[in-house]
């Protein structure tokens, strides 16, 4: 990639990340981190920045996004030290459309021979590598088909594990935020893993030509992230929910980390707050 390219790249992904996660440099997102158990069968087998989750079933797994090309050895490294098979990846899942949710799919299709699935907004992007939203060229990355295309409140069920996908529609057209049930001793927990509720450097708002309804778009996606019912706080980066920080809290502390829905509205308020900001700015207000 040249040296150009690469520091658009950066920008953007860093953009994506959203306010915390400005500091984090790109190398966050392809350094290891410890794979670890979030609660009952709902694991990280993520970077230190790039989110992957991985839901663990006797009848097969489940994985959410395949994030970089290069991420994918570090991915599987991470399933295998759980003590699962890659092979064993029955569906993949993306959060969005962007390179660095998906552009590893390609590969893991290859390897584990899962069926990917995707919210029909972010269909076209993800069959033509990213071409049609012409966002910007360097967001491409290799195609891949998909073999089930998702709408607004469909399940995937793989074994005894249950994910719902909810539109979160804005930062991409089928931007799709997870939520399942996750049994963790004897508590029922409500898991939500954020699509991306940021509007990236660049983004039109108003009089967008080739996404007209995206900031009604945006709209919706918080309407939604407001309804979720929460306790475990997660997203497409570990910077959305401070996921270092409750990593190292896992081992001393009285109770799971991840649960935070205080954390979880506080960082949806201030998403929200940001894209008004932005709206109302775009318009001359
Ligand atoms: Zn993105």
């Amino acid at each position: 990639m040249k040296s150009y390219v690469l520091s658009l790249v950066i920008a953007f992904l860093t953009a994506c990340v959203g306010v915390r996660g400005v500091a984090q440099s790109p190398s966050s997102w392809t350094e290891p981190f410890p794979p670890h158990t979030i609660a009952g069968n709902l694991h990280y087998v993520g970077s230190r920045d790039l989110a992957s989750y991985l839901i663990t079933t006797n009848e097969g797994h489940i994985l959410i996004n395949s994030s970089l090309e290069e991420s994918v050895p570090l991915i599987r490294a991470s399933v295998e030290k759980l003590g699962f098979k890659f092979a064993d990846v029955k569906v993949l899942l993306i959060s969005h459309a962007h390179a660095d949710h998906c552009a590893g799919s390609a590969e893991i299709k290859k390897l584990t021979g899962a069926r990917y699935m995707v919210m029909e907004g972010d269909v076209p992007a993800i069959e033509s590598g990213g071409a049609p939203r012409k966002l910007a060229d360097y967001l491409a990355f290799p195609p891949a088909k998909v073999d089930r295309v998702l709408k607004d409140g469909d399940e995937v069920k793989v074994g005894d594990s249950v994910l719902v996908a909810h539109l979160t529609p804005g930062h991409t057209r089928g931007c799709t935020t997870w939520t399942m049930k996750v049994r963790d001793g004897g508590k029922l927990l409500d898991a939500v893993i954020i699509g991306s509720p940021n509007v990236n450097p660049g983004y039109i708002l108003v009089n967008n030509k080739t996404y007209p309804e995206i900031a009604t778009d945006y709209e919706k996606c918080f309407r939604v992230l407001h309804s979720l019912p929460v306790d475990l706080f997660l997203g497409a980066h570990g910077s959305y929910y401070d996921m270092e920080k409750k990593h190292a809290l896992l081992p001393t502390a009285a109770t799971n980390p991840f649960i935070d829905p205080e954390g979880y509205r506080r960082y949806v308020t201030e998403r929200e707050q940001a894209f008004r900001a932005e709206w109302d700015k775009q318009m001359g207000k």
